[in-house]
């Protein structure tokens, strides 16, 4: 993306070098910005006492370098050692710290073969059982006469046992305030380094050093926020008097982390206005609207109308519209986004919908084919795998403007096309695209109106973070008439009975799918199409072979998977619309936006190898029409979470939920892959439980960068400072839009 030379503020331009925009130097170089704040606590770890060139080795080994990185190297958990508990003392129930001496050890096999080790240790008042299962190193850990802290659950079998506690090794009678007598840090740690020494590292480097840690945040909003003090933060994160100066704590860190982020989220909003107000692409609804309206062949929803009525004043404003539409699956968003196109090609633009797979681009190409061909708008089809003549023939179209909606997968924007006059890009599914789409559109020098749409119920957390710089329009309703899907969690000795459902439901005239997580079986050079270990599973090839010569020989039966050429998958799936084929075998391919209204039942073949959002997204394939709808997921899972995900997704239709509990169970880097995302390193806060506070440095970032969009202000420039320190080059995000 260019910056025009005039008609912008320079402040802003200047805010944008610091993202990566333009780092030509083409800012004045204030001095200020650049000046290294004198302080030690850029001083290597070194400068502590007790820390020897082994030990800084080891450090660094996890990081930690500097004074700073040590002060910032936040506990994974804490220990309430707050009281130690005399051994006569000890309840069954709670966890509790007890200190004493080993006086003896024993290991053996327990039922199960699984190795148990004992330890009986004492203090002054008695003697109880120490009990660790399966940790047959332990052994090596421990001998009789050390003396110890043990923090854990107090249990009571034959006696009064304590199960699997965290243990320390002291040496002598702690009386040491670091390691016991209050809430003690928990940290993430390598090899050759101990909690002690950390803790205690830890502990003088607070001590020492703290001192030289600068507030950037402005007082007012502290005082707004009631936030505790960035040194008084540090303090208690690590050592906190209790749990609620703990919290504190906590909050303060986050809120800096989120503040920060969302202050260069509020930058690139705010800077996007003056800039792209010289396109000038202001659209104005008028009578095709009212025809194509006219024309649907049911009414919208509350939350399709509320959409639409949103992405028509945004395009008929005279800056680019930035928008999300998000929608559980089956919402319709589709005829949403038809509405949008409908509103550029009455205006005389282009626009074009991108699709992240063939199918899905296809069936978008048939649906706004049928709609709108009588409309008397264009709709052209792009995908890899036309041949020459033909690809060339559209792109002329394209280029003539004969083409007024492109419909196609992202290749298209990624090849040469050349558009007249492109005024609106529509993005389907964009959890399936890198933010990077949107960055080569800047990069083109294009600056349509951009629709964002996404099924995937994206947590609210992250929706702030990774769309922050978005409008959003949310349709929350599903269309009237759809009946709830009912979903069962099925074992494998079902699976007959199961057929035999199928069977009554194809029976009654509607049609269904089987979904397998493999194409063929890994022996034979199989291609995973999910993200799966080679334990053996149910592969769409050999579960197609034999329910369609052997269990619904009667009926139709077809298969779909991403190896087949686009020619043999766009007749599979009109033959499935038509109803030439009754059941559907295929992998995940269906995954995403595929719309077959009479397809009533789903069957989910090892449903425990995939993604609870990913389940959810399959299951949306069905209940479309107005029939009761069944998703059966056949499993056996092998671990206890992921029977808990199974329940989770038989338990609710609710996309939110499930995608919250999503990012609980896997974090959101792995649900959404962070790079694709350009999703920013979050190192202190919590994206899936941190909503309130996301929410209120939001708030403030945005009411900040509204007052002084340039950080001019002397009590910001502190803060100018760590945005530039935390995104210089880096935020990708930055760069997109
Ligand atoms: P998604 O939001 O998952 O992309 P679609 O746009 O594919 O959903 O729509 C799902 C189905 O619902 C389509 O068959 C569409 O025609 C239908 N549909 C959309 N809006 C309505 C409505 N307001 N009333 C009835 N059916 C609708
Ligand atoms: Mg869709």
């Amino acid at each position: 993306m260019v910056l025009p030379a005039t008609g912008f503020l320079p402040q802003i331009r200047h805010i944008f070098d610091i993202f990566g925009y333009s780092f030509s130097g083409r800012y004045v170089n204030t001095g200020k910005f650049y000046m290294q704040e004198k302080n030690n606590l850029n001083s290597p770890v070194r400068y502590i006492k007790g820390v020897g060139p082994k030990k800084s080795e080891y450090l660094a080994r996890i990081g930690l370098n500097t004074v700073e990185d040590i002060l910032y190297y936040l506990p994974k958990r804490y220990e309430d050692r707050s009281s130690v508990t005399a051994i006569k003392d000890l309840k069954p129930g709670g966890s509790m710290t007890i200190q004493g001496e080993i006086t003896s050890l024993n290991s053996r096999a327990g039922r199960s073969g699984a190795a148990i080790f004992q330890a009986a240790v004492s203090d002054t008042t008695g003697s109880i059982q120490a009990v660790w299962f399966n940790q047959p190193y332990i052994g090596d850990l421990l001998k009789v006469g050390d003396k110890l802290i043990l923090y854990g659950k107090v249990e009571i079998y034959d006696k009064l046992q304590m199960v699997q506690p965290e243990y320390e090794i002291i040496e002598g009678p702690e009386t040491d305030s670091v390691n016991i007598g209050r809430i003690v840090p928990i940290y993430s740690l390598a090899a050759q380094l101990t909690q002690r020494f950390l803790r205690s590292l830890t502990f003088k480097a607070i001590a020492e050093h703290v001192k030289f840690a600068t507030e950037r945040l402005p007082t007012y909003i502290i005082a707004r926020q009631k936030l505790v003090d960035i040194k008084f933060a540090l303090r208690n994160i690590h050592f906190p008097s209790n749990f609620e100066m703990l919290e504190k704590a906590y909050k303060r860190i986050v809120f800096g982390e989120f503040f920060i982020l969302q202050l260069a989220l509020a930058i690139r909003k705010k800077g996007r206005g003056p800039e792209e107000a010289a396109f000038g692409h202001s659209m104005a609804p008028g009578e095709l609207s009212g025809a194509f309206k006219k024309a649907l062949p049911f009414e919208l929803t509350e939350g399709q109308k509320k959409a639409v009525a949103e992405i028509e004043r945004d395009m008929s404003a005279a800056r680019p519209m930035n928008r999300l539409l998000e929608g559980d699956v089956g919402s319709g968003k589709t005829v949403v986004a038809a509405h949008a196109l409908v509103l550029a090609a009455q205006n005389g633009f282009q626009s074009v919908i991108m699709a992240p797979t063939e199918v899905l681009a296809r069936q978008h190409f048939i649906y706004l084919s049928e709609l709108l061909m009588p409309l008397g708008i264009n709709v052209v089809l792009l995908i890899g795998g036309m041949d020459a003549n033909a690809r060339g023939r559209i792109y002329s179209e394209i280029k003539d403007a004969k083409a007024d909606i492109v419909v196609g997968t992202h290749a298209i924007i990624q090849e040469a096309v050349e558009f007249k006059n492109l005024g609106l890009v529509v993005i389907d599914e964009q959890h399936k695209f890198g933010v990077a789409e949107r960055a080569i559109l800047g990069k083109k020098g294009l600056n349509p109106h951009v629709l964002i749409m996404t099924a995937t119920p994206i947590p609210r957390t992250l929706a702030l973070t990774v769309y922050g710089d978005l409008d959003i329009s949310t349709i929350k309703e599903l269309p009237k008439g759809r009946k709830p899907i009912a979903t069962y969690w099925v074992e494998e000795d079902k699976r007959d009975q199961m057929y035999g459902f199928v069977g009554e439901e194809l029976a009654r005239g509607r049609q269904a799918y089987v979904v397998c997580p493999l194409i063929e079986s890994h022996r034979r050079g199989g291609n995973v199409e999910n993200d799966m270990s080679p334990r053996r599973c149910t592969t769409a090839v050999e579960t197609f072979n034999k329910l369609k010569n052997e269990v619904f020989a009667d009926y139709g039966v077809g298969l779909l998977h991403g190896k087949m050429s686009s020619k043999e998958k766009d007749k599979v799936m009109k033959d499935f619309k038509k109803g030439k084929i009754d059941l559907l075998v295929s992998t995940v391919v269906i995954e995403v936006g595929i719309d077959i209204p009479n397809a009533s039942v789903m069957m989910i073949e090892n449903a425990d190898r995939f993604g609870l959002s990913q389940l959810h997204q399959l299951r949306g394939r069905i209940g479309r029409g107005g029939y009761e709808s069944y998703c059966i997921l056949l499993a056996d899972p092998k671990t206890d979470a992921a029977a808990e995900r199974l329940k989770a997704i038989e338990g609710t239709l609710d996309g939110f939920e499930i995608a919250e509990t999503d990012m609980d169970l896997r974090g959101p880097g792995e649900m959404f892959g962070t790079r694709q995302h350009g999703l920013p390193e979050i190192r202190f806060g919590n994206l899936a439980k941190d909503f309130g506070i996301m929410e209120l440095a939001r708030r403030e970032a945005f009411a900040l960068i509204e007052k002084d969009p340039g950080l001019l202000e002397e009590h910001h420039q502190l803060l100018k400072k760590s945005l530039y320190e935390r995104f210089r080059g880096r935020l990708e995000l930055a760069k997109v839009g």
